[in-house]
């Protein structure tokens, strides 16, 4: 745990906020599925293409080649 009482108090925070949000992501049927560009986690530099639930926002699955080809066409 960190030693600044500020930083902890937020670490705290963000835990039952992300348990809170895995929460809800657990109870989502995951019914609009889209195709976006995403961390692959919230610590990583680097986007990734997924298959993410436009309720949750959570990561459903990995795009096809078709469905990426897609994607990137779009975005052009
Ligand atoms: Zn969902």
């Amino acid at each position: 745990m960190a030693s600044n009482k500020k930083v902890a108090s937020l670490l705290e925070k963000k835990r039952l906020i992300s348990k809170e949000i895995e929460d809800l992501q657990s109870m989502c049927e995951h019914k609009n599925k889209i195709i976006k560009s995403t961390k692959e986690n919230e610590a990583s530099p680097n986007t990734v293409i997924r298959r993410i639930c436009e309720d949750c926002d959570r990561i459903v699955g990995m795009p096809t080649q078709h469905e990426i080809y897609e994607f990137l066409d779009g975005t052009r």
